[in-house]
């Protein structure tokens, strides 16, 4: 079976090499005391803690001045952290934010409402906040449709209601400067070529939070739990290599998108056309049956409104969110192209997406 062409970047993304190879020397057997304990006071681990430190330090690199970087074990956890752990009052949230805000939300107890967006999937930066928010949480980039919010001006707007302001930044973090004037910022390595089973959350200085498990009180007590060497040295590798290369890869996906767009220029782009991320297209065609197309494209991997939404039956809540009937979110694809994606896989993709569209009748 010859591998396929990924186009799920948004889903996760392939394992950069550099952070491979970060991540090796901390995985190794008894020969080596890689396997140390970050947490121990014996030199070896305090080699690994420092690796971990290291790690802190490349990946707070991504994020704004003036806060500190908790690992945590994904954005979820994260997330999870920053909304139980501050003040209690009602959270808003747009309606387009990923589950793991919206669930985790909703299991505070809190009262939640949900910031309605535009067709193109922003929400208006003069929305009104509910009378005595706690928290407004807005994502930067988002995941299904690629859009791009005004994250700066909500978070001003957040303050002034007296908020705070949560961005999950996960779809943005190491390709777009981080969000500006956020007081809690959740990220994770495997959607920047870093490992899966690690993430941050990014807190503004004076900013308490607590603790969301209880233990040995690794993190300043803020996250309980032996943190592991490689995942941190991978997540920060990939982080370093994120910053380096941020401008070369927005040039490249952008490269990759417009030419998408131009093969596919009959299908209908779901979401903003300028306030959006090049790496993510998410695109519909009147009719399309998508279970048949990702049968008949097997070898493209790509996936129909968000890969954690797909497979319930349900329509796309950030589709519906936009506006789109039932009907148009089913007949939508996402796209997403990454670092080593080529132009050849994208013109040879798009091509076959294109063909057995048309063989469906479409
Ligand atoms: N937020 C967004 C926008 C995402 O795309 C994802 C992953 O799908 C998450 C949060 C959850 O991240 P993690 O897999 O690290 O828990």
């Amino acid at each position: 079976m010859s591998a396929p062409i990924y186009l799920d970047h948004q889903a996760t993304t392939p394992l950069a090499p550099e952070a491979l190879q970060a991540m090796l020397p901390w995985l190794s057997g008894p020969e080596s005391m890689g396997f140390a304990n970050p947490h121990s006071m014996h030199r070896a681990g305090r080699a690994a803690a420092a690796a971990v430190e290291m790690a802190r330090e490349q990946v707070a690199s991504l994020l704004p001045k003036g806060g500190r970087v908790i690992f945590t074990s994904g954005a979820t956890e994260a997330i999870n952290q920053a909304l139980r752990s501050v003040p209690r009052g009602p959270i808003a949230y747009s309606a387009t934010e990923h589950s793991a805000v919206v669930n985790a939300a909703v299991a505070t107890g809190a009262e939640c409402t949900e910031l309605p967006v535009d067709e193109q999937g922003l929400v208006d930066p003069e929305e009104e906040f509910p009378e005595g928010a706690g928290v407004v949480a807005v994502m930067q980039v988002n995941n299904e449709i690629g859009t791009i919010q005004p994250v700066a001006r909500l978070a001003e707007r957040a303050h002034e209601a007296g908020a705070l302001f949560l961005c999950d930044a996960v779809q943005g973090a190491g390709k777009l400067a981080p969000p500006e004037g956020a007081d809690l910022i959740a990220i994770t390595a495997h959607k920047l070529y870093g490992p899966k089973g690690i993430g941050a959350l990014w807190v503004r200085d004076g900013v308490a939070i607590g603790p969301l498990i209880e233990g040995g009180g690794q993190e300043s007590g803020l996250r309980s739990g032996t943190l592991s060497p490689a995942l941190c040295a991978g997540f920060g590798a990939a982080a370093a290599l994120a910053k380096e290369r941020m401008d070369i890869d927005f040039q490249h996906l952008s490269g990759l998108a417009s030419r998408a767009r131009s093969i596919l220029a009959r299908w209908t782009v779901n979401g903003s056309e300028t306030a959006r991320w090049p790496g993510n297209l998410s695109f519909r065609l009147p009719g399309l049956n998508f279970p048949r197309l990702l049968s008949d494209c097997r070898d493209i991997a790509f996936s129909a409104g968000s890969a954690c939404g797909s497979g319930t039956g349900a329509p796309s809540r950030v589709l519906t969110a936009i506006g789109l009937e039932a009907k148009e979110a089913r007949n939508s694809i996402r796209l997403g192209f990454g670092r080593y994606t080529t132009l050849e896989e994208v013109e040879t993709a798009c091509s076959a997406l294109d063909a057995a569209a048309r063989a469906q009748g479409c």
